[in-house]
């Protein structure tokens, strides 16, 4: 197979709200961008259904729709995208070269791309208990009573009883938040102590609509694509007791992980994985890359916030490229493109 060469003043690369967010403004200042989709196209609000918390959208809209009117909006004004899974990246010199193949398996090389700038939008993932039930519809009861946001998807779950998993800060506020909604909120954790911090423990212990189960594993989420989520197999792992609860709604909340292997030992990150950028700019510590989106933010994780910082980047991308025209021009001359 012939290897494809492209050359981008600004590569984006991930396509969720934050990439195309970037890829929208790099577009409108003539920057003619390329995207480059990973290995779930629109990021994650592609696997939500009704995404009720975006602006602009006042009778709610479904997450694919929601998707594609970002990418509409991208390619409208110049921006390419392409398919390639990212192998590896130069980030020995600028232009960045990134080494792009058909799929993660493949051996071949079938994309070589010359950036000047770089904007990672890669996303982070929520982690995933792994048992049955838990896929995304039409295999399993994700995105029909499983989620892993009690932001975007609690409001559904007005008067009946739901489960969140997990013992860390995140599940402590899902399920303080789902006492909006909910009738009750179980929280069901694995250990006999909470990882979370104090403060948030204690508000969780001392609310009235959550009831904890301790020293619990779920094994399985119970329920019909017709009738969504009906109850969980549960096994308290002290008593070795096996028994089915019901509940109408289970929120994991085991934590999120950064997609940001590809960086290591080259972005800086923190101890999980997000990389650092500087002050209120999307700047990482390699001149030319910026990060936006769930890669970059650990704490406010929404599409809106990490549209906001996708636009950041693009600007950041854009000045850059203004601030170095002449070293960029003549890197183009010295390698011929
Ligand atoms: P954490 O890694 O802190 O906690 C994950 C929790 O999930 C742990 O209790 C862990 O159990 C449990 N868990 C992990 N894997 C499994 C599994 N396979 N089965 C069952 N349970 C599992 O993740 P969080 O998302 O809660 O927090 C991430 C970071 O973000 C933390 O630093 C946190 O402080 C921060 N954060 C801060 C907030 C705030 O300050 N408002 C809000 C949300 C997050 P175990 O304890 O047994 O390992």
């Amino acid at each position: 197979m012939s290897q494809e060469e492209i050359r981008s003043k600004v590569v984006i690369l991930g396509s969720g709200p934050a990439g195309l967010t970037a890829a929208i403004y790099a577009s409108r200042a003539q920057l003619e961008p390329l995207v480059i989709e990973g290995p779930q196209p629109g990021g994650q609000l592609t696997i939500t259904t009704d995404v009720e918390n975006y602006p602009g959208f006042a009778e709610g809209i479904m997450g694919p729709a929601l998707m594609e009117q970002f990418r509409g909006q991208a390619e409208r004004f110049g921006s390419k995208i392409i398919q390639t899974w990212i192998d590896k990246i130069d980030f020995s010199e600028r232009p960045f070269t990134l080494y792009g193949k058909a799929s993660e398996d493949s051996d071949e090389i079938t994309h070589l791309i010359k950036a000047d700038t770089l904007i990672i939008s890669t996303g982070a993932s929520a982690k995933w208990l792994g048992i049955p039930g838990e896929e995304p519809v039409p295999d399993g009861l994700g995105g029909n009573g499983v989620s892993a946001c009690a932001t975007c998807d609690g409001f559904f779950f007005r008067d009946v009883p739901v489960a969140v998993i997990g013992g860390g800060d995140t599940a402590m506020e899902e399920a303080q938040f789902l006492t909006r909604f909910a009738s009750k909120v179980t929280l069901i954790h694995r250990r006999d102590e909470f990882r979370a911090s104090k403060i948030m423990q204690e508000r969780t212990l001392a609310n009235e609509k959550i009831e904890v189960l301790w020293n619990t594993e779920v094994k399985e989420i119970l329920g019909s694509q017709k009738d969504g989520v009906t109850g969980i197999t549960i096994y308290n792992n002290e008593t070795e007791e096996t028994s089915d609860y019901p509940v109408k709604g289970v929120f994991v909340a085991i934590g999120h992980k950064p997609n940001t292997e590809l960086f290591e030992g080259v972005l800086e990150m923190d101890d999980v994985g997000y990389i650092k950028t500087e002050g209120h700019s999307t700047k990482t510590n390699v001149e030319g890359v910026f990060a936006s989106g769930d890669a970059q933010d650990s704490y406010y994780r929404q599409a809106v916030t990490a549209a906001g910082t996708g636009c950041m980047a693009a600007i950041d991308a854009e000045r850059f490229l203004a601030e170095n025209e002449n070293e960029v021009q003549e890197l183009r001359t010295a390698t011929n493109w």
